[in-house]
């Protein structure tokens, strides 16, 4: 067993360890070693507490194995576009977590209190299992309404009912004011201290219905801000359940986990030039939110592979954006080879990554990581758009809203003053997906219209294995 000297130490090394991974995974080529040293991290910290005196390791060994198990296989199992589901439940168990251990200390103290007769309560305990409930309680079942939107086991729209926000804001207050009673510390004789466990259940019960309420109003497609939210709330949980148990590396993970999930939160909001709270009060996706945009005219020139290959062919610089209808169709290998041969042809090749292309953060650099695209590749609209007049071909494969020029130009558009990649302004854009429908947003595209577009029509692997297809017969 190790001396609580010594587990301070391992702790203030596990933290050490957490922060330094941390900072290493803003940086893709650092980002592996970041993972690994936090890991390294937490097993440290594992250890540790393992070793504290008196344990029975009955449980924690039963928890360690099935817990262990599921995690594996899932993690082994998971598919790169099923990743936010998957990250949307690890959260709610974080979350739910933080609240039966909340709940199993508040449990015990209460016992032993009604059994000795002595109040073994303190108000700080108090309050941190109040925010570990509330908190760990609403991340749990928002974070299974979350999970539940984006695998389509619940519809995707904003569920809204007339006068929602203001009933979640009279929940919210319902919890706080059981929260403030809940912490107060009083004789044993006292109505507080005898309704103690009854106000407890009203804390949980409001904090497993603010979730789902607050959430069901949200649309599928805002799930990922979602998600990082909730990131950040299962971690605040985590810590004020280190604060109840006394665990200085859960206050210390709990801390690092709050924050960044805020500022991934912050991020995301920003790329899509919404403020947190349209993301969250706003029922962006449902046909009431935001304005109905112009109408788009004019005709769509749908191009064939073996026209669009004779286009490249000739180009000295492509840009490649990619969306979330690549990786819808799995089509980042096929990219990546299509990409080497126009480079073996001569020419220049970009691969330009909005952050919020796709359904989840850094969606788009993970799928072209795994296809080996090199990292110098890869760019940011800052750096494209000034050049993007001199570019050859645009090549838009699976993205939509994050290519379309009525955030720039149609004030009446719900996603106007969204940045976006301007490849209308290239010299020839291909727009490669199955039709012209619409994109996450529900809204047209005048992209397709424009003069130097041409769509190339078909699921986006198919369409580009037929260009590296062509490549490889010439
Ligand atoms: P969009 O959802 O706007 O467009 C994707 C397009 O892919 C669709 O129009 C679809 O068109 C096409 N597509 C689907 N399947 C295929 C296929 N098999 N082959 C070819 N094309 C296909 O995606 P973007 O990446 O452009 O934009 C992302 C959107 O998600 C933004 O609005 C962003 O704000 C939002 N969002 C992103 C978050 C993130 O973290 N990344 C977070 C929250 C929101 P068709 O059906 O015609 O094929």
């Amino acid at each position: 067993m190790l001396s609580p000297f010594l587990i301070d130490i391992a702790y203030i090394a596990a933290a050490v360890l957490f922060v330094f991974g941390l900072k290493m995974l803003s940086k893709a080529d650092t980002a592996q070693r970041g993972n690994q040293l936090s890991s390294m991290g937490m097993l440290i910290a594992l250890v540790a507490t393992l070793l504290y005196g008196g344990l029975d390791y009955t449980y924690i060994v039963a928890g360690l194995v099935i817990g262990g198990g599921v995690g594996l296989f899932a993690a082994k199992t998971v598919a790169m576009t099923g990743m936010p589901e998957m990250v949307a439940l690890f959260n709610g168990t974080g979350g739910i977590a933080s609240l039966l251990v909340g709940w199993a200390e508040f449990h015990q103290t209460f016992v032993e209190t009604t059994n000795s007769g002595v109040v073994g309560y303190s108000s700080f305990t108090l309050g941190s299992i109040f925010l570990a409930s509330l908190i760990g309680g609403l991340t749990f079942t928002g974070s299974i309404v979350a999970w539940g939107k984006l695998s389509g086991k619940m519809p995707g729209r904003p569920m809204l009912f007339p006068g929602q926000q203001a009933f979640n804001v009279l929940l919210l207050l319902v919890a706080v004011g059981a929260g403030i009673a809940f912490s107060m510390v009083g004789d044993l004789a006292d109505p507080l201290m005898t309704a103690k466990y009854d106000i407890f259940l009203v804390v949980v019960a409001t904090g497993l219905l603010l979730g789902i309420l607050a959430v069901i109003g949200i649309g599928g497609a805002d799930m990922p801000v979602v998600i990082a939210l909730l990131n950040s709330y299962s971690g605040l949980a985590a810590c004020a359940t280190g604060f109840i148990i006394v665990n200085k590396v859960l206050i210390v993970s709990g801390a690092l986990v709050g924050a960044s999930g805020l500022i991934l939160t912050t991020i995301m909001c920003k790329a899509m030039n919404r403020s947190l709270s349209n993301v969250l009060f706003s029922g962006f996706g449902s046909t009431t939110s935001g304005g109905p945009g112009k109408k788009n005219e004019g005709e769509a020139k749908v191009i064939n592979a073996e026209d669009a290959f004779l286009v490249l062919e000739a180009a000295s610089s492509v840009v490649i954006v990619p969306g979330y209808g690549m990786a819808v169709a799995q089509a980042q290998h096929a990219v990546r080879e299509l990409g080497d041969m126009l480079e073996e042809n001569g020419c220049e090749v970009k691969y330009a990554i909005h952050p919020v292309a796709g359904r989840m953060p850094g969606h788009m650099n993970v799928l072209l990581a795994e296809a080996n695209v090199p990292y110098e590749q890869l760019v940011e609209p800052d750096d494209v758009n000034p050049i993007i007049e001199t570019v050859d071909v645009c090549m838009v494969i699976g993205a939509n809203d994050v290519v379309n020029p009525a955030a720039r130009e149609d004030d009446t558009s719900p996603i106007y003053g969204m940045p976006i990649i301007d490849v209308d302004k290239a010299r020839t854009t291909f727009v490669l997906k199955r039709s012209l429908g619409a994109g996450y947003a529900g809204i047209g595209n005048p992209l397709f219209f424009r003069d130097n577009t041409r769509m190339l029509l078909g699921d986006a692997k198919d369409s580009v294995s037929t260009l590296v297809a062509e490549f490889k017969q010439d």
